[in-house]
């Protein structure tokens, strides 16, 4: 498999075969390999879209440059080495359709003198060719070869999107600095003042808090925290098990201990209390300082979204296709990962941690300064009294699991989305299933790949909820989103992408997220639990094409009846026509009003769109 994919990444990282799509002279291997970029869907899929990964590279290069591009390194190479072998040796290709069309009829006058100047020029083609392989192997992995891969085609869709419109652009730049590895440019920092100034070695973000006193075994509620709607929360973990849990009611009929309470009932359901011999009273100290941890002034990265994390990740472990794949460790090391993955986390990105030279940043040299954090945080509180809910693991396990745990958390780093995915993706092309339908996972890295992408996959999990659900993690998001805009107005910096309240156009921004990040890595996920996803996908697609069908009423809510619609019309006028997309529209008014059933009321459109904008 590997080998299946080493040749993929080569031949199609050298334009083996991407100038004209299907090429002469193929041979039986490269049929049976990926050609290209053409992924093939391990599955007959339904009537579901498929992501730009399934795209061909053909699809793309369009532009002339791409004919020359391959001067250096080429499919002619070993074209011709092939071709020139079969005269060689005088071998008949066996028949197959995609190489007899290009077989080269066996000239019968060749003289001695002839054939060994075709050896020689064929064996050092060869030997060029095997330099440049082994060059290629030695100084990248297969699995940065995907990961590579996968970032330029999504740069290149991003690209296409952000010449589309000014809000298009504010997408595609969101979805770049966000999840490819790609940093801003610099901005000059200006010097804060620091309220406080502490030592390097003291973790900032631990506070001291007592819930212990207040709880013992004899009086522990039935789902570890105190609420006068028992029989309501009872009723919301009626769905602990299922994807469409609404984690905002167990919040509300919770004392707002979400966090908490799913921890709870998930380590309940799951008798993890019993196989690790954690103290109950100890658990949820433990997990009351842990919410406590989490900001609930911050929009959207507070304990609700933990909370979210948590239980998408105990729906995702219990798959079917991963049915006894993992050790109680493992299972333990995920739900605590999912739990801690965001805690103490100010409502603001790494960028601009970052760019404002915080502590944070400092600390951790600029590199996933928040999600080393969080992993610092959650571990630190442990050592808080009572705490300690792995005292009765040997030390093994301790290890083991904080490996584990310190691997997932600090995957939840959305720079590192690409390469993930790029290793889902090998993994899916190249998994192994038992005949029982699970997936065959022997070594640890197989294990750890696929925990680690289960709780990326938890936490890029809102789109794939109810819409209801979804809908109110988008507010919060932009509403995160938005007030870390005002910061940056405030300080003179320049306003990240999608933080801009003025500007942003949230519909736009789901569609473009779905299109190029969930729906690509959700589309992965589902082959390789195949079947275990398809609702999950069929409501992602729903959601997609919900806030695809929002775009024209945005920003206002869908309004009704004839005038408002109009109404709603010269709105989203108003609000996404800016000087540059008039222009453009004016440039190219003469091509639509040759279209355009009637130009004059198109024309009018414009104008009056325009004067709004004035
Ligand atoms: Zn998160």
């Amino acid at each position: 498999g590997l080998l299946v994919w080493f040749f993929f990444f080569f031949f199609s990282e050298t334009g083996f075969d991407s100038e004209n799509g299907p090429s002469p002279g193929r041979s039986p291997m490269d049929s049976q390999a990926s050609p290209g970029l053409v992924l093939h869907p391990s599955f007959p899929q339904s009537q579901r879209r498929e992501s730009f990964l399934y795209r061909s590279d053909s699809d793309y290069d369009t532009s002339p440059k791409t004919m020359s591009r391959n001067s250096s390194i080429n499919s002619e190479g070993l074209r011709t080495v092939r071709s020139n072998f079969t005269i060689l040796a005088n071998v008949t290709t066996p028949t197959n359709k995609s190489v007899s069309c290009c077989q080269t009829p066996l000239p019968p006058t060749y003289t001695q003198e002839t054939y060994q100047q075709m050896a020689r020029e064929t064996l050092e083609e060869l030997d060029w060719c095997l330099d440049q392989l082994e060059t290629i192997q030695t100084h990248r992995s297969v699995s940065e070869m995907a990961s590579n891969k996968f970032k330029r085609m999504l740069n290149r869709e991003l690209s296409h999107l952000s010449e589309m419109s000014r809000s298009g652009n504010q997408v595609s730049e969101y979805i770049s600095t966000t999840f490819l590895d790609k940093q801003n440019e610099v901005e000059i920092p200006s010097p804060t003042l620091r309220e406080r100034e502490k030592p390097m070695c003291h973790i900032s973000g631990v506070k001291k808090l007592t819930h212990s006193s207040s709880l013992s075994n004899s009086t522990m509620p039935r789902f570890g925290v105190k609420t006068e709607h028992e029989d309501a929360l009872a009723r919301e973990l009626n769905d602990l098990n299922k994807w469409g849990l609404n984690i905002f009611r167990v919040a509300e009929f919770s004392n707002n201990r979400p966090l908490s309470c799913i921890m709870f009932a998930i380590f309940q359901e799951r008798d993890l209390l019993k196989t690790f011999r954690i103290p109950v009273d100890t658990f949820v100290t433990y997990v009351m300082t842990l919410e406590d941890h989490y900001h609930a002034n911050v929009a959207y990265h507070n304990s609700l979204h933990a909370a979210d994390v948590t239980q998408s990740t105990h729906v995702l472990l219990s798959t079917p296709a991963l049915d006894a794949v993992f050790t109680d460790l493992e299972i333990l090391a995920a739900l605590f990962a999912a739990a801690i993955h965001d805690v103490d986390h100010p409502g603001v990105s790494n960028q601009f941690l970052i760019n404002t030279n915080s502590e944070l940043a400092l600390m951790y040299n600029d590199e996933s300064v928040l999600e080393n954090h969080h992993l610092a945080v959650g571990f630190k509180l442990l050592h808080e009294d009572n705490c300690d809910i792995f005292q009765n693991l040997s030390k093994r396990q301790r290890q083991s699991l904080r490996k584990l745990v310190i691997d997932m958390v600090l995957a939840t780093d959305m720079s590192k989305h690409m390469s993930l995915l790029a290793d889902l993706k090998t993994m899916v092309e190249t998994k192994k299933v038992t005949s029982s339908g699970v997936l065959l996972l022997d070594h640890y890295t197989d294990r750890i790949q696929v925990l680690r992408n289960m709780v990326h996959c938890a936490d890029l999990s809102n789109p794939t909820k109810p819409l209801a659900v979804y809908r109110q993690w988008t507010e919060r998001i932009m509403e995160e989103f938005f007030r870390q805009g005002d910061k940056e107005r405030e300080r003179g910096m320049e306003i990240s992408p999608m933080c801009d309240k003025h500007t942003a156009s949230v519909e736009k921004s789901q569609v473009g997220f779905i299109d190029y990040i969930v729906h690509p890595l959700w589309e992965t996920w589902g082959d390789l639990v195949h079947p275990d996803a398809q609702d999950i996908l069929d409501t992602l697609e729903d959601n997609r094409d919900w806030y695809q069908s929002t775009i024209p009423q945005s920003p206002s809510p869908p309004p009704v009846g004839q005038d408002k619609d109009l109404k709603a019309c010269m709105d989203k006028f108003q609000f996404e026509l800016t000087l540059e997309d008039t222009i453009s529209l004016f440039s190219q008014e003469e091509k639509l009003t040759q279209c355009s059933s009637s130009p004059t009321a198109l024309l009018t459109l414009y104008a009056r769109g325009i004067v709004m904008l004035l």
